[in-house]
Parts: structure tokens; sequence; C-alpha cells
């Protein structure tokens, strides 16, 4: 669950290849399609939706993910509103998640970038949507009107946390978050530094998580949901 494609490439790729390589499903939902991302005023923003959509599917294809869903929302006007809520629980009910994946509603002063507005208004949303909107069955009648009976997500993962409390070991799928990162051509094509600056991200989070030297990890602050 992210805000804008490419999101879950720079905050948890490599942990989601972790997570393909054991056999675990994983479908991204992606509130916006992007269309304010990007730098060339010579591509329109129709086009730019396309593209971006495009990017997205390759680089999940990069970390085992087929299941790509976009929710359509303007990109850089995301707010957590009852629709986003309900869009999200909708999700939820027809995956069946054991675990969802979202941003951080709180604003991390040493990240910046990873609190951007639509990010923290998508980590909200999820929030809800999570609990209680998704398990509870009166929530969003229209949900049921559906089809779609109540669901029950016992475990969140918060990328880009203030507070983080669980580091996972990306060292041995950091080079499938480069290229994944590197499908996303549109954002990243101009970044000739990118893997050392993700080198530099990541063997900072895997210091703080207490890992051996050279190691590198993305970060989460897990929250069990009973
Ligand atoms: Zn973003």
């Amino acid at each position: 669950m992210a805000a804008h494609p490419d999101d879950v490439d720079f905050g948890l790729a490599g942990t989601v290849a972790t997570w393909t390589d054991a056999g675990i499903d994983v479908t991204y939902c992606i509130v916006t399609n992007g269309d304010a991302g990007g730098s060339d005023p010579t591509v329109s923003r129709a086009d730019m939706v396309v593209l971006r959509q495009a990017e997205q599917i390759a680089a999940a294809k990069c970390v085992g993910v087929s299941d790509v869903r976009f929710l359509g929302y303007p990109d850089g006007r995301v707010e957590a509103s009852l629709d986003l809520r309900r869009d999200i629980a909708r999700v939820i009910r027809q995956v069946k998640p054991d675990r969802v994946a979202c941003q951080s509603p709180e604003r991390n002063y040493a990240r910046m970038p990873a609190s951007h507005p639509d990010h923290r208004a998508a980590g909200s949303a999820a929030l809800d949507a999570v609990y209680p909107d998704a398990r509870n069955p009166f929530a969003f009648p229209e949900l049921a009107e559906e089809g779609l009976a109540a669901w029950i997500v016992p475990e969140v993962w918060i990328s880009g946390s203030p507070q983080p409390t669980h580091y996972v070991d990306i060292t041995a799928t950091f080079d499938r978050k480069i290229a994944a990162l590197r499908a996303h051509e549109s954002q990243t094509a101009h970044m000739a530094n990118l893997p050392e600056m993700l080198r530099g991200w990541l063997s900072r989070a895997a210091a703080l998580g207490g890992l051996p030297e050279g190691r590198l990890a993305e970060s989460f602050q897990v929250l069990d949901i009973p």
C-alpha cells in the first residue's frame, strides 16, 4: 500500500523480494498514478499516467510481484478521506492479506521526503482501512453489498516510521531493489549515484538495527493488531 509509483521500491522492495522468495504472495495497491511526477514538461500528464503505471508493473516484476492495483487518486492531493479508506478496505477484503505494509502517517523530521503529504495521508487511510474498516462488517455497507466479507488484518508494517522496531536484512536482495528502482526510469534515470545513495541509507539502517558491518537493511515499525 503506497501513495505513488516508486514508493514501494524506495521503501521496501528488498523486503518484498525476501517475501516472494519465501513463497509469499504480494499485492501492490498504489493510491495515485504518479501524474505529478517527473520533470520533463514535454510529457503530457496523461502520458505520464500510462508511463508510471507501466514502470511500476515492471518494477514489481523485478521482485516477484505480478498483482499491481492502482486506485487512480490525483497525485499531490491525497487526503485520508472516507472514499480512500473505503477503496483501500475494498482491496483488503478482496486480497485477504495476513499483513499490510504502508507508509507512516507521522511526519519524520529526519527524513522529509519520506514524509510527503501524500505518503502521510495514504498511510493514515491505510491504517484506518485495516482498523476498523476492513474488519467491521457494518463499515461501508456498500462493500458487503458487493459481496466482500469483513477481513481482519492482524499485522501492519509501517515504512518510513520515526520509530522503527524491526530491521530486515536485504543484502541478498539489494540488486533486485536497485533493478526495481531503475524500472522507474522517468524518476530515477538522472540519479547516477542511486546504488551508492541507497547503500548509504540502508547501511545506516542496518547499523541502527544492530546488524553486522557491511549488511543492508530496510526498517519498519511493526504493529500487532489483535
Ligand atoms: Zn512518494
